[in-house]
């Protein structure tokens, strides 16, 4: 081992792949180190994590969180931990000078600027974050190949496929002989439910996942499939794969994490249990293998596997997204995933009917179909002009 240990910040530490990916580092003592740990609103969870890891800082959403984050860390003796709050501290932390490596963790738009902060200082930056890509690919993976910053992709598909391309891939399927990327998709908790009782599935039906536990964003994603549409965006972005390029086949027991098909007919895939620690090590290990913490395959448990076209009538969702992909209209897909981001924060809410997911997000995607959008203001303010029309849509439902 080395003298020298990787500083880490991890955004969106108090969620599921933050909360995986401090297990990843507390098996590896001499390795790494925690520099800044974030969370929105979860403070005792938080104060609980800044005890254990000891970092520099911890940062919150506002002033009123960081008010009681800091009164819990005197109440555990924690002095160690500076507290800080809002967007410029998380930006802060993602681009501080004794930062090496970033985990992008926090779910939806509002890891855009941390992350961009990170991509910008030239970090290395392990992004489970897919919401990043789909709002603003072309401005991330420019800013990243400008600054020199690494990328390492942690959502369990684009890990897969980042382990069975070659290893000096360049960008080019073509010149790697890829013939398409496979991305496999659970098919998640309503595969087999009749869609006539579709209108009639609760939050509580949708964020239980079959294989993965997840926050409840992914996991309502996950169920309306638009989580593998938003993944064939983030695909298209982090391996310069086309539309035509890009496989989805559903194979509901999420033992292949996905595939590389070649032009020679061989088919590479990786497989193992469904435990995001497996990705998060390749990706903090910067592909050297080190143990994870998940169990071994086990194949006799596991004596199936099957796949299965996707049904875009069943979910509407995917075929947005696919279409939103063939148009390659930046603009669009900043819509698709603002709109998404309303209509599931209001389906939790009880306040929009599962089937109402597609019907909304189709709605904000044909009346701003003349949007154009490159830079960053321009970005976010079409994300915010999203939001607001998502939110009238929804308020005329309910009243
Ligand atoms: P989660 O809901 O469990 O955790 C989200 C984290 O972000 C929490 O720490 C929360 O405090 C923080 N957060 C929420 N809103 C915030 C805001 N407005 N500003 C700052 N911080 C905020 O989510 P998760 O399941 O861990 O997913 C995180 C990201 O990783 C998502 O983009 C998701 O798509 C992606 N991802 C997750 C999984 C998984 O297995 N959970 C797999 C692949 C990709
Ligand atoms: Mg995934």
């Amino acid at each position: 081992m080395g003298q020298y240990t990787t500083a880490i910040t991890v955004l969106g530490a108090t969620g599921s792949i933050g909360l995986n990916t401090l297990d990843v580092i507390r098996r590896h003592p001499e390795e790494f180190s925690v520099f800044a740990l974030t969370a929105h609103r979860q403070i005792d969870k938080l104060a609980q994590l800044c005890q254990q890891f000891m970092p520099q800082y911890a940062v919150v959403a506002d002033e009123i969180a960081a008010r009681q984050l800091q009164q819990q860390l005197q109440h555990l003796q924690v002095t160690r931990t500076q507290v800080l709050f809002g967007q410029e501290a998380l930006c802060e932390v993602s681009q501080a000078s004794e930062v090496d490596g970033v985990m992008v963790a926090i779910v939806g738009a509002a890891a855009l600027l941390p992350a961009l902060s990170a991509a910008k200082a030239g970090k290395t930056i392990y992004l489970a974050n897919k919401e990043t890509l789909v709002m603003a690919g072309a401005l991330f993976m420019q800013t990243i190949q400008q600054s020199g910053a690494r990328l390492l992709p942690v959502d369990s598909e684009h890990n897969a496929i980042f382990q069975t391309l070659p290893e000096n891939y360049n960008g080019q399927l073509n010149e790697a002989g890829v013939a398409s990327l496979i991305l496999t998709a659970s098919g998640g908790p309503f595969l087999h439910t009749p869609v006539a009782d579709f209108a009639a599935i609760t939050p509580e039906q949708a964020i239980k996942h079959p294989n993965w536990h997840m926050g409840q964003k992914i996991s309502v994603d996950s169920a309306s499939m638009m989580n593998k549409g938003l993944e064939l965006i983030e695909a298209h972005w982090l391996f310069n794969a086309p539309a035509n390029q890009l496989e989805v086949i559903i194979h509901p027991q999420s033992i292949i994490h996905s595939m590389v098909r070649y032009i020679d007919g061989s088919v590479l895939a990786q497989l193992g249990e469904a435990d995001m620690r497996i990705p998060i090590a390749y990706c903090m290990g910067l592909r050297h293998r080190m143990h994870s913490g998940a169990e071994p395959l086990d194949f006799t448990a596991n004596p199936q596997l099957t796949f299965l076209p996707p049904d875009f009538e069943r979910f509407p969702c995917l075929k947005l997204a696919y279409d939103v992909l063939h148009s390659d209209n930046n603009a669009a897909s900043c819509i698709l995933n603002a709109a998404n981001e309303v209509a599931v924060a209001a389906f939790l809410n009880h306040q929009l009917r599962f089937t109402d997911l597609s019907v909304l997000v189709d709605f904000c995607l044909q009346k701003l179909s003349q949007q154009q959008a490159a830079s960053i203001d321009e970005l976010m303010q079409l994300d915010a002009r999203v939001r607001t029309i998502a939110q009238e849509w929804i308020n005329k439902q309910v009243n």
